[in-house]
């Protein structure tokens, strides 16, 4: 966990990074993540290609996606989603909205996003689709309005991703690294549900391997096992130093003590000697 809002502002920016990085969000596309000391408030971008996106370019805004400090920079005109999600989900601390490419097909067809492998669980046991056409008519797509970002929100329910027609998708995350997960792998859940589709016979979880993977997909260890290979990549692109303060933490984080081994288990010690690694 971030130990300051400074530390949490590189954070995020190196979430937009990693996250593009990995071909989710290209020109377009946001990350926010919700003020640990203040839960009324969160943090964003200003209007910039995420790939770009430094500490120094992330505002605060309240939850009517007002800004705290008068910017001197134009922010996301799409703001009003994330700051609609914090109001309605106070369980949600981070947002990603995005269009990436495999999601789009999803997005344009109204085909259900289902949960295809044991990553993909991350995302869920369903994506809710939103149709701004259906309470807003034509419109430029863009969500812009609060009443949008708030209509949005309701179509989102308790889910962790929605899909928007015709425009792309938004993830929540109880936290940041937990979002990049479930950003990540829900996008390429939907690539391997397309490339199934092609084959025929497409049989996504049941609502029980679902649930265990879900859970299993945002405890710690593969959280930060996860964040230190996208951060790798990352710095291998942005031709960082292997002692490069974001690769030393990352790599500190994901390195965990096994686990402590139950009583019996430890009787039989030396009978059997497997690793738990995956
Ligand atoms: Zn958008």
């Amino acid at each position: 966990m971030p130990e300051s809002l400074a530390e949490l502002r590189r954070d995020l920016a190196v979430a937009y990074r990693m996250v593009a990085n990995e071909g989710i969000l290209d020109a377009f596309g946001h990350i926010s993540v919700r003020n640990p000391n203040n839960p009324q408030r969160y943090f964003l971008s200003r209007s910039r290609a995420p790939s770009l996106v430094q500490a120094g370019d992330i505002l605060e805004y309240d939850l009517d996606s007002n800004p705290i400090v008068p910017p001197k920079e134009r922010p996301y005109s799409e703001r009003v989603i994330h700051g609609e999600i914090f109001k309605a989900r106070p369980d949600v601390n981070a947002v990603c909205h995005h269009h990436a490419p495999s999601i789009m097909p999803f997005a344009i067809s109204g085909a259900p996003l289902l949960p295809v492998f044991h990553l993909g669980a991350s995302m869920g046991l369903s994506a809710p689709v939103w149709d701004s056409r259906d309470e807003f008519g034509d419109t430029n797509l863009l969500v812009v309005k609060p009443e949008e970002g708030a209509s949005l929100a309701r179509a989102l329910g308790a889910a962790s991703i929605v899909v928007m027609r015709r425009h792309g998708a938004t993830v929540v995350g109880g936290s940041l690294r937990e979002l990049v997960f479930r950003t990540i792998y829900s996008a390429k859940n939907a690539e391997h549900q397309l490339a199934a589709h092609v084959l025929g016979n497409v049989s996504p979880l049941t609502a029980g391997e679902t649930q265990m993977a879900f859970e299993i997909h945002r405890a710690p260890g593969p959280l930060a096992r996860a964040y230190e290979y996208w951060v790798r990549r990352l710095a291998e692109r942005e031709g960082r130093s292997k002692n490069d303060p974001m690769l030393r933490a990352a790599e500190a984080a994901a390195r965990l003590p096994a686990p402590a081994k139950p009583a019996s288990a430890k009787a039989k010690s030396g009978a059997k000697k497997k690793s738990r690694g995956r």
